[in-house]
Protein backbone atom coordinates (compact mmCIF):
# COMPACT_ATOMS: atom_id res chain seq x y z
CA UNK A 1 0.00 0.00 0.00
CA UNK A 2 1.01 2.93 -0.98
CA UNK A 3 1.74 5.80 1.36
CA UNK A 4 -1.01 8.10 -0.27
CA UNK A 5 -3.77 5.57 0.00
CA UNK A 6 -3.04 5.66 3.82
CA UNK A 7 -3.59 9.54 3.92
CA UNK A 8 -6.58 9.41 1.80
CA UNK A 9 -8.18 6.83 3.98
CA UNK A 10 -9.64 7.04 7.48
CA UNK A 11 -9.39 3.86 8.76
CA UNK A 12 -10.36 4.70 12.02
CA UNK A 13 -13.43 5.64 9.84
CA UNK A 14 -13.90 2.48 8.18
CA UNK A 15 -14.29 0.27 11.56
CA UNK A 16 -16.27 2.99 12.67
CA UNK A 17 -13.76 3.50 16.02
CA UNK A 18 -12.03 6.59 17.96
CA UNK A 19 -8.45 7.29 16.81
CA UNK A 20 -7.82 6.06 20.60
CA UNK A 21 -9.29 2.77 20.44
CA UNK A 22 -7.80 0.05 22.02
CA UNK A 23 -6.67 -3.32 20.15
CA UNK A 24 -9.40 -5.16 21.35
CA UNK A 25 -12.58 -2.84 20.38
CA UNK A 26 -10.67 -2.22 17.21
CA UNK A 27 -10.83 -5.93 16.91
CA UNK A 28 -14.61 -5.87 17.41
CA UNK A 29 -15.36 -3.36 15.43
CA UNK A 30 -13.87 -5.10 12.32
CA UNK A 31 -15.29 -8.61 13.27
CA UNK A 32 -18.76 -7.03 13.33
CA UNK A 33 -18.18 -5.61 9.85
CA UNK A 34 -16.80 -8.17 8.90
CA UNK A 35 -19.76 -10.55 9.78
CA UNK A 36 -22.57 -8.31 8.33
CA UNK A 37 -20.84 -7.73 5.23
CA UNK A 38 -18.79 -11.57 4.48
CA UNK A 39 -19.35 -12.10 0.83
CA UNK A 40 -21.04 -15.23 1.89
CA UNK A 41 -23.97 -13.72 3.66
CA UNK A 42 -24.39 -10.91 0.80
CA UNK A 43 -24.10 -12.67 -2.20
CA UNK A 44 -24.13 -10.43 -5.14
CA UNK A 45 -24.35 -7.15 -2.97
CA UNK A 46 -21.29 -4.99 -4.34
CA UNK A 47 -21.58 -2.59 -1.24
CA UNK A 48 -21.37 -5.23 1.06
CA UNK A 49 -18.60 -6.46 -0.64
CA UNK A 50 -16.78 -3.36 -0.40
CA UNK A 51 -17.57 -2.65 3.02
CA UNK A 52 -15.97 -5.79 3.49
CA UNK A 53 -12.85 -5.15 1.92
CA UNK A 54 -12.09 -1.56 3.30
CA UNK A 55 -12.98 -3.38 6.58
CA UNK A 56 -10.25 -6.05 5.97
CA UNK A 57 -7.82 -3.30 4.54
CA UNK A 58 -8.31 -0.87 7.75
CA UNK A 59 -8.21 -3.87 10.32
CA UNK A 60 -4.75 -4.81 8.74
CA UNK A 61 -3.27 -1.84 9.52
CA UNK A 62 -4.69 -0.88 12.82
CA UNK A 63 -4.64 -4.05 13.96
CA UNK A 64 -0.43 -4.08 13.68
CA UNK A 65 1.32 -2.17 16.19
CA UNK A 66 3.72 -1.00 14.17
CA UNK A 67 1.63 -0.37 11.12
CA UNK A 68 -0.82 1.82 13.02
CA UNK A 69 1.63 3.88 14.69
CA UNK A 70 3.13 4.53 10.86
CA UNK A 71 0.23 5.01 10.10
CA UNK A 72 -0.96 8.02 12.69
CA UNK A 73 2.14 9.58 12.48
CA UNK A 74 2.01 10.12 8.71
CA UNK A 75 -1.26 11.55 8.84
CA UNK A 76 -0.42 13.57 11.43
CA UNK A 77 2.68 14.78 9.23
CA UNK A 78 0.74 15.31 6.62
CA UNK A 79 -2.71 16.36 7.59
CA UNK A 80 -5.26 13.94 6.13
CA UNK A 81 -6.12 14.45 1.99
CA UNK A 82 -3.52 17.27 1.71
CA UNK A 83 -1.02 14.57 0.18
CA UNK A 84 -0.17 15.31 -3.31
CA UNK A 85 -1.28 12.87 -5.88
CA UNK A 86 1.68 10.82 -6.84
CA UNK A 87 3.85 11.90 -4.38
CA UNK A 88 5.01 9.21 -1.98
CA UNK A 89 6.53 8.97 1.55
CA UNK A 90 7.72 6.02 1.04
CA UNK A 91 9.27 3.65 3.94
CA UNK A 92 6.27 2.04 4.79
CA UNK A 93 5.12 0.40 1.85
CA UNK A 94 4.55 -3.64 1.95
CA UNK A 95 1.59 -3.64 -0.17
CA UNK A 96 -0.27 -1.55 -2.61
CA UNK A 97 -4.32 -1.94 -2.51
CA UNK A 98 -4.53 -1.37 -6.01
CA UNK A 99 -2.32 -4.44 -7.21
CA UNK A 100 -4.96 -6.19 -4.20
CA UNK A 101 -7.99 -5.59 -5.74
CA UNK A 102 -6.82 -4.84 -9.32
CA UNK A 103 -8.80 -6.96 -11.72
CA UNK A 104 -11.55 -7.86 -8.99
CA UNK A 105 -14.36 -7.27 -10.64
CA UNK A 106 -16.99 -9.81 -8.96
CA UNK A 107 -20.46 -8.82 -7.73
CA UNK A 108 -20.90 -11.81 -5.98
CA UNK A 109 -18.80 -14.51 -3.92
CA UNK A 110 -17.52 -17.54 -3.79
CA UNK A 111 -17.91 -19.58 -0.79
CA UNK A 112 -15.38 -19.26 2.48
CA UNK A 113 -11.82 -19.24 1.25
CA UNK A 114 -10.10 -21.98 1.46
CA UNK A 115 -6.89 -23.41 3.72
CA UNK A 116 -3.84 -22.94 3.28
CA UNK A 117 -1.71 -20.02 4.80
CA UNK A 118 -2.78 -16.91 3.80
CA UNK A 119 -1.99 -13.93 5.85
CA UNK A 120 -2.59 -10.13 5.91
CA UNK A 121 0.00 -8.33 6.52
CA UNK A 122 3.52 -8.03 4.90
CA UNK A 123 3.24 -9.56 1.65
CA UNK A 124 0.66 -11.99 0.74
CA UNK A 125 -1.96 -9.70 1.23
CA UNK A 126 -4.00 -10.52 -1.48
CA UNK A 127 -3.63 -13.71 -1.14
CA UNK A 128 -6.66 -13.75 1.64
CA UNK A 129 -8.84 -11.84 -0.71
CA UNK A 130 -7.90 -14.33 -4.03
CA UNK A 131 -8.82 -17.22 -0.94
CA UNK A 132 -11.95 -15.58 -0.09
CA UNK A 133 -13.18 -14.87 -3.29
CA UNK A 134 -12.39 -17.78 -4.86
CA UNK A 135 -13.37 -21.35 -5.01
CA UNK A 136 -14.81 -22.61 -2.13
CA UNK A 137 -18.09 -24.60 -0.16
CA UNK A 138 -20.09 -25.04 -2.84
CA UNK A 139 -17.97 -25.84 -5.96
CA UNK A 140 -18.79 -23.50 -8.04
CA UNK A 141 -15.87 -20.82 -7.57
CA UNK A 142 -16.59 -17.87 -8.50
CA UNK A 143 -13.34 -16.03 -9.18
CA UNK A 144 -13.17 -12.69 -10.39
CA UNK A 145 -16.38 -11.73 -12.32
CA UNK A 146 -17.43 -14.10 -15.33
CA UNK A 147 -15.13 -17.57 -15.69
CA UNK A 148 -14.62 -19.35 -19.06
CA UNK A 149 -16.20 -22.69 -17.94
CA UNK A 150 -13.22 -25.32 -18.30
CA UNK A 151 -12.70 -27.31 -21.40
CA UNK A 152 -13.48 -30.98 -20.35
CA UNK A 153 -11.57 -33.56 -22.53
CA UNK A 154 -13.66 -37.46 -23.49
CA UNK A 155 -12.15 -40.08 -25.03
CA UNK A 156 -14.52 -42.04 -27.40
CA UNK A 157 -14.40 -45.45 -28.91
CA UNK A 158 -15.94 -46.03 -32.83
CA UNK A 159 -16.42 -49.05 -34.39
CA UNK A 160 -14.72 -49.32 -37.67
CA UNK A 161 -17.84 -48.59 -39.74
CA UNK A 162 -18.88 -45.73 -37.77
CA UNK A 163 -15.59 -43.88 -38.28
CA UNK A 164 -15.50 -44.56 -41.92
CA UNK A 165 -19.62 -43.61 -42.72
CA UNK A 166 -19.76 -40.84 -40.22
CA UNK A 167 -22.18 -41.28 -36.82
CA UNK A 168 -24.18 -39.48 -34.13
CA UNK A 169 -23.24 -40.86 -30.87
CA UNK A 170 -24.59 -39.75 -27.19
CA UNK A 171 -22.17 -38.79 -25.20
CA UNK A 172 -22.56 -38.94 -21.60
CA UNK A 173 -19.91 -36.28 -19.48
CA UNK A 174 -19.32 -36.09 -15.84
CA UNK A 175 -18.94 -32.63 -14.64
CA UNK A 176 -18.90 -31.02 -11.00
CA UNK A 177 -21.71 -28.86 -9.69
CA UNK A 178 -24.19 -27.57 -7.26
CA UNK A 179 -25.72 -29.78 -5.07
CA UNK A 180 -29.59 -30.08 -5.75
CA UNK A 181 -30.30 -30.85 -2.35
CA UNK A 182 -29.00 -28.46 -0.34
CA UNK A 183 -28.59 -25.60 -3.04
CA UNK A 184 -24.71 -25.71 -2.44
CA UNK A 185 -24.57 -24.63 1.44
CA UNK A 186 -23.90 -28.50 2.55
CA UNK A 187 -26.44 -28.66 5.50
CA UNK A 188 -29.20 -30.88 5.06
CA UNK A 189 -32.54 -30.22 4.38
CA UNK A 190 -34.45 -28.33 7.10
CA UNK A 191 -30.94 -27.13 8.26
CA UNK A 192 -29.21 -24.27 8.10
CA UNK A 193 -25.37 -23.71 8.29
CA UNK A 194 -24.70 -21.78 11.71
CA UNK A 195 -22.10 -19.02 11.89
CA UNK A 196 -19.18 -19.88 13.20
CA UNK A 197 -18.49 -18.92 16.84
CA UNK A 198 -14.69 -18.90 16.41
CA UNK A 199 -14.33 -16.02 13.35
CA UNK A 200 -17.76 -15.43 13.62
CA UNK A 201 -18.50 -15.59 10.00
CA UNK A 202 -15.69 -13.95 8.79
CA UNK A 203 -13.56 -16.96 7.94
CA UNK A 204 -10.60 -15.29 9.18
CA UNK A 205 -8.94 -15.65 12.57
CA UNK A 206 -6.46 -12.91 13.85
CA UNK A 207 -3.32 -13.51 15.82
CA UNK A 208 -0.79 -10.98 16.64
CA UNK A 209 3.17 -12.02 16.84
CA UNK A 210 5.17 -10.05 17.89
CA UNK A 211 5.19 -6.97 15.75
CA UNK A 212 2.52 -8.73 12.68
CA UNK A 213 -0.45 -9.31 12.91
CA UNK A 214 -1.42 -12.75 11.11
CA UNK A 215 -4.90 -13.30 10.00
CA UNK A 216 -5.62 -16.63 8.69
CA UNK A 217 -8.26 -19.03 7.58
CA UNK A 218 -10.23 -20.00 10.68
CA UNK A 219 -9.40 -23.70 11.51
CA UNK A 220 -12.98 -24.10 13.36
CA UNK A 221 -14.71 -23.35 9.94
CA UNK A 222 -11.46 -24.27 7.85
CA UNK A 223 -12.64 -20.44 6.82
CA UNK A 224 -16.00 -20.97 5.82
CA UNK A 225 -17.37 -18.57 8.49
CA UNK A 226 -19.94 -20.95 8.87
CA UNK A 227 -20.52 -24.40 10.37
CA UNK A 228 -22.49 -27.17 8.94
CA UNK A 229 -23.84 -29.70 12.24
CA UNK A 230 -25.53 -32.40 10.09
CA UNK A 231 -24.25 -32.71 6.57
CA UNK A 232 -26.86 -33.10 3.22
CA UNK A 233 -27.06 -36.83 2.55
CA UNK A 234 -26.53 -36.20 -0.63
CA UNK A 235 -23.43 -34.11 -0.86
CA UNK A 236 -22.19 -35.11 2.14
CA UNK A 237 -21.80 -31.60 3.10
CA UNK A 238 -19.70 -30.72 0.46
CA UNK A 239 -22.61 -28.39 -1.30
CA UNK A 240 -21.31 -30.17 -4.94
CA UNK A 241 -22.14 -33.17 -6.80
CA UNK A 242 -20.69 -35.03 -9.57
CA UNK A 243 -23.99 -34.21 -12.74
CA UNK A 244 -23.79 -36.48 -15.44
CA UNK A 245 -25.33 -34.54 -18.87
CA UNK A 246 -25.21 -35.89 -21.89
CA UNK A 247 -24.48 -34.61 -25.48
CA UNK A 248 -24.90 -35.90 -28.88
CA UNK A 249 -21.51 -35.62 -30.64
CA UNK A 250 -21.61 -35.83 -34.62
CA UNK A 251 -18.40 -37.64 -35.79
CA UNK A 252 -17.75 -36.72 -39.61
CA UNK A 253 -17.61 -39.22 -41.85
CA UNK A 254 -13.61 -40.51 -42.20
CA UNK A 255 -12.79 -39.65 -38.51
CA UNK A 256 -9.21 -41.22 -38.06
CA UNK A 257 -7.80 -43.29 -34.93
CA UNK A 258 -6.27 -40.83 -32.63
CA UNK A 259 -8.03 -37.37 -34.79
CA UNK A 260 -9.08 -34.93 -31.97
CA UNK A 261 -12.79 -32.94 -32.52
CA UNK A 262 -13.37 -29.67 -30.89
CA UNK A 263 -17.09 -29.24 -29.69
CA UNK A 264 -16.75 -25.16 -29.10
CA UNK A 265 -18.79 -24.34 -26.40
CA UNK A 266 -20.06 -27.75 -24.72
CA UNK A 267 -17.62 -27.93 -22.17
CA UNK A 268 -18.50 -27.04 -18.68
CA UNK A 269 -20.82 -24.21 -18.24
CA UNK A 270 -18.91 -20.88 -17.25
CA UNK A 271 -19.21 -18.93 -14.12
CA UNK A 272 -21.31 -15.94 -13.37
CA UNK A 273 -22.21 -15.57 -17.09
CA UNK A 274 -18.80 -16.55 -18.58
CA UNK A 275 -18.67 -18.24 -21.83
CA UNK A 276 -18.97 -22.05 -21.43
CA UNK A 277 -15.01 -24.39 -22.22
CA UNK A 278 -14.57 -26.05 -24.95
CA UNK A 279 -15.20 -30.28 -25.71
CA UNK A 280 -12.19 -32.28 -27.10
CA UNK A 281 -13.17 -35.43 -28.07
CA UNK A 282 -10.15 -38.05 -28.42
CA UNK A 283 -11.07 -40.46 -31.03
CA UNK A 284 -10.67 -44.47 -31.07
CA UNK A 285 -11.09 -46.73 -33.52
CA UNK A 286 -11.84 -50.53 -32.76
CA UNK A 287 -10.05 -52.68 -35.67
CA UNK A 288 -12.22 -54.01 -37.83
CA UNK A 289 -11.55 -57.92 -38.44
CA UNK A 290 -11.66 -57.68 -42.01
CA UNK A 291 -11.16 -54.48 -43.15
CA UNK A 292 -8.42 -51.88 -42.73
CA UNK A 293 -7.55 -48.33 -43.97
CA UNK A 294 -4.80 -46.24 -45.75
CA UNK A 295 -5.88 -43.09 -46.04
CA UNK A 296 -9.59 -42.89 -47.73
CA UNK A 297 -8.99 -46.38 -49.03
CA UNK A 298 -10.13 -48.96 -47.32
CA UNK A 299 -8.11 -52.64 -47.74
CA UNK A 300 -8.86 -56.27 -47.75
CA UNK A 301 -6.95 -59.39 -48.13
CA UNK A 302 -9.07 -62.16 -49.59
CA UNK A 303 -7.50 -65.68 -49.82
CA UNK A 304 -8.03 -67.55 -53.06
CA UNK A 305 -7.10 -71.23 -54.31
CA UNK A 306 -4.47 -71.84 -56.76
CA UNK A 307 -6.65 -72.91 -59.15
CA UNK A 308 -9.01 -69.97 -59.57
CA UNK A 309 -5.43 -67.76 -59.62
CA UNK A 310 -4.44 -70.04 -62.47
CA UNK A 311 -7.97 -69.91 -64.47
CA UNK A 312 -9.72 -66.27 -62.71
CA UNK A 313 -12.93 -66.17 -61.04
CA UNK A 314 -15.20 -63.52 -60.63
CA UNK A 315 -14.70 -62.46 -56.47
CA UNK A 316 -17.57 -62.17 -54.06
CA UNK A 317 -16.59 -59.35 -52.09
CA UNK A 318 -18.33 -57.38 -49.16
CA UNK A 319 -17.95 -54.03 -48.56
CA UNK A 320 -19.07 -51.43 -46.23
CA UNK A 321 -22.34 -51.03 -48.24
CA UNK A 322 -23.36 -53.33 -50.34
CA UNK A 323 -21.20 -56.33 -51.71
CA UNK A 324 -19.16 -55.99 -54.92
CA UNK A 325 -18.01 -58.93 -57.78
CA UNK A 326 -14.66 -58.11 -59.06
CA UNK A 327 -13.04 -60.28 -61.62
CA UNK A 328 -9.52 -61.88 -60.84
CA UNK A 329 -8.42 -62.39 -64.12
CA UNK A 330 -6.68 -65.58 -65.28
CA UNK A 331 -2.90 -65.58 -64.11
CA UNK A 332 -3.16 -63.34 -61.45
CA UNK A 333 -0.33 -63.68 -58.69
CA UNK A 334 -0.67 -63.55 -55.11
CA UNK A 335 0.05 -60.49 -53.85
CA UNK A 336 -1.87 -58.15 -56.47
CA UNK A 337 -4.37 -56.02 -55.74
CA UNK A 338 -8.12 -54.92 -57.26
CA UNK A 339 -9.37 -51.68 -57.37
CA UNK A 340 -13.33 -50.87 -56.54
CA UNK A 341 -13.53 -47.46 -57.34
CA UNK A 342 -15.53 -45.19 -54.64
CA UNK A 343 -15.95 -47.89 -52.14
CA UNK A 344 -13.92 -46.43 -49.23
CA UNK A 345 -13.76 -43.52 -47.22
CA UNK A 346 -16.50 -40.72 -48.15
CA UNK A 347 -14.61 -37.74 -48.23
CA UNK A 348 -15.93 -34.03 -47.38
CA UNK A 349 -15.24 -32.89 -51.30
CA UNK A 350 -18.07 -35.90 -51.97
CA UNK A 351 -15.33 -38.20 -53.72
CA UNK A 352 -14.80 -41.07 -52.12
CA UNK A 353 -11.37 -43.36 -51.77
CA UNK A 354 -11.28 -46.79 -53.32
CA UNK A 355 -11.95 -50.69 -51.74
CA UNK A 356 -8.22 -52.45 -52.78
CA UNK A 357 -8.36 -56.35 -52.38
CA UNK A 358 -4.99 -58.18 -52.04
CA UNK A 359 -4.90 -61.75 -53.74
CA UNK A 360 -3.60 -64.17 -51.02
CA UNK A 361 -3.34 -67.47 -53.32
CA UNK A 362 -3.68 -70.32 -50.86
CA UNK A 363 -1.07 -73.18 -50.69
CA UNK A 364 -3.35 -76.29 -48.84
CA UNK A 365 -1.05 -77.60 -46.39
CA UNK A 366 -2.47 -81.42 -47.10
CA UNK A 367 -4.89 -82.38 -50.33
CA UNK A 368 -7.11 -86.05 -51.06
CA UNK A 369 -5.20 -88.52 -52.94
CA UNK A 370 -7.59 -87.21 -56.02
CA UNK A 371 -6.41 -84.39 -55.75
CA UNK A 372 -2.46 -85.27 -55.56
CA UNK A 373 -3.03 -87.64 -58.52
CA UNK A 374 -4.56 -84.52 -60.47
CA UNK A 375 -1.41 -81.91 -59.41
CA UNK A 376 0.56 -84.49 -60.20
CA UNK A 377 0.01 -85.06 -63.79
CA UNK A 378 -0.44 -80.82 -63.75
CA UNK A 379 3.06 -81.02 -62.74
CA UNK A 380 4.12 -83.39 -66.03
CA UNK A 381 2.36 -80.79 -68.04
CA UNK A 382 3.23 -76.98 -66.61
CA UNK A 383 6.92 -76.81 -66.85
CA UNK A 384 8.39 -73.34 -65.20
CA UNK A 385 10.73 -71.97 -67.58
CA UNK A 386 10.78 -68.79 -65.33
CA UNK A 387 13.51 -71.07 -63.32
CA UNK A 388 15.27 -71.81 -66.29
CA UNK A 389 18.53 -69.64 -65.10
CA UNK A 390 18.56 -70.68 -62.05
CA UNK A 391 18.56 -74.46 -63.60
CA UNK A 392 21.87 -73.16 -65.56
CA UNK A 393 23.85 -71.56 -62.71
CA UNK A 394 23.20 -74.99 -61.31
CA UNK A 395 24.69 -76.98 -63.79
CA UNK A 396 27.84 -74.18 -64.29
CA UNK A 397 28.25 -75.52 -60.79
ZN1 LIG B 1 -25.99 -31.18 -0.66
ZN1 LIG C 1 -14.75 -19.81 11.72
Amino acid sequence: MSSKDWLEKDFYAVLGVGKSATADEIKKAYRKLARENHPDHNPGNKDAEDRFKAASEAYDVLSDDRKRKEYDEMRSLFGSGAFRRGARAGGSGQFDPSDLFGGFSGAGAGAGGGAGDRRFGGAGFSDIFSSIFSGGGAGTGGRRGPQRGRDVEAEVTLDFAHAVKGTTLPLTLRSPGVCDTCHGNGAKPGTVPRTCPQCHGSGLISRNQGSFSFSEPCRECQGAGSIVDEKCPECRGTGGVTKNRTINVRFPAGVADGQRIRLSGRGEPGEKGGPAGDLYVQVRVRPDELFGRTGDDITLTVPISFAEAVLGTDLRVPTLDTPVTLRVPPGTPSGRTLRARGKGVQRRDGQAGDLLVTIEVQVPAGVSDEAREALERFAKLTPTPERGRIEARLRRG
